[in-house]
């Protein structure tokens, strides 16, 4: 039998979302493979076994569950050992992770422990005739869609951000818990060590529950202009999100407001673009959003191609004038 797995991350008593997007996406590559395949879950953290019902829900025919205080808190000395001797005994086909700050992290840690290969942040996964993982990846500043296979190794291992694959529809089922015995797991000792978790208290709408986005490209040449973007964000109850050279200048305030492969992936009703070329790796975060509106200079730019509608004008002007139209 083939085994399709997904990292199930559960932090601060909350499970990820990402890890019901890729249980989705698996149970999909699971079709096409030949013969029987499973869909599993593996769950670590103290007092998770509540969420091993939403996993069933959504496709995981077995959730291998550790559970104890010790891995309360994320720490890939203690997560990787285990997960990486679950994989020696139970051989998996494929291993998929969330493209979090966690996944991204543990994924390739549990891989060199077991010497195979980790496609990361990728945009779409599938079965190839040889009934291989096809990972693609952006590649070449996000110029060309690179195919990463792992032919000679396994088990097949992938990373993919959370908003990538849509999450479907849950079906009531019972979970099927495959318990590990962790009783013997110890933190004294270890260099390191987790102390505690601290929450970024985020301040106006989330990025990914914002129905109206207004996103700010290098084009924006200075910070006054991504603090405009967010005023006008705030005045029509929408977020502000930027590229990543926005991020880089320091203009905005951190990744956690980057759109792109290693940002984030969202899909408001409306994005509105400025100053915005249209590389590949942030129109993977942004192109299923439902109405997509861009402005730049250039009338040549990429970005126009995937916009439903478009100006090629200064976004100077129309930001002053769309915040004065609204004041
Ligand atoms: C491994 C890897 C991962 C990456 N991940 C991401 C990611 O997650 N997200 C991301 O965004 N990028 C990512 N990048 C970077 C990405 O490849 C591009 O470099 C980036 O998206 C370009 O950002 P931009 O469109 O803001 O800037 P530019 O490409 O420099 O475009 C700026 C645009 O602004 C226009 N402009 C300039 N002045 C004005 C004006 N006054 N009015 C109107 N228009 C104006 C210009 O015509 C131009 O089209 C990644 C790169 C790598 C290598």
């Amino acid at each position: 039998m083939k085994k399709i797995w997904v990292f199930a991350e559960y932090v601060n008593c909350t499970l990820d979302r990402v890890a019901l997007e890729l249980l989705t996406k698996a149970k999909e590559l699971a079709a096409g493979l030949s013969g029987e395949t499973e869909v599993a879950a593996v769950l670590l953290g103290s007092r998770a076994r509540s969420a091993c019902k939403v996993l069933a829900e959504y496709g995981a025919e077995k959730i291998y569950l550790a559970e104890s205080e010790e891995l309360g808190l994320y720490n890939p000395m203690l997560y990787a050992p285990i997960i990486t001797n679950l994989v020696k005994r139970e051989d998996p086909d494929i291993f998929l992770f969330g493209a979090t700050a966690i996944g991204s992290e543990l994924g390739p840690t549990v891989a060199a422990q077991l010497k195979t290969g980790v496609a990361a942040h990728c945009v779409d996964l599938r079965i190839n005739e040889k009934e291989q993982l096809v990972a693609n990846v952006p590649s070449f500043g996000g110029k060309i869609l690179g195919e990463i296979l792992c032919p000679d190794t396994r088990p097949q291992m992938a990373s993919v951000k959370p908003g990538i694959f849509v999450q479907g529809e849950p079906e009531e089922k019972e979970p099927n818990i495959i318990e590990e015995d962790v009783r013997g797991i110890k933190t004294e000792g270890l260099p390191l060590k987790a102390i505690t978790l601290e929450k970024k208290e985020i301040v106006g709408v989330p990025l990914e529950k914002a129905e109206i986005v207004f996103c700010g490209g290098y084009g924006l040449g200075c910070k006054e202009n991504w603090e405009k973007l967010e005023k006008l964000a705030t005045m029509l109850g929408g977020a502000a999100a930027c590229t990543r050279p926005v991020v880089d200048e320091g203009w905005a305030p951190g990744e956690h407001v980057m759109v792109g492969t290693s940002g984030k992936s969202i899909r408001p009703k409306a994005y509105v673009g400025f100053g915005i070329s249209g590389a590949t790796h942030h129109i993977c975060g942004m192109k299923d959003s439902g109405l997509i509106i861009s402005i730049n200079k250039d009338d040549k730019a990429a970005v126009f191609e995937v916009s439903d509608a478009g100006a090629a004008a200064d976004l100077n002007k129309v930001l002053d004038q769309l915040i004065a139209k609204l004041s």
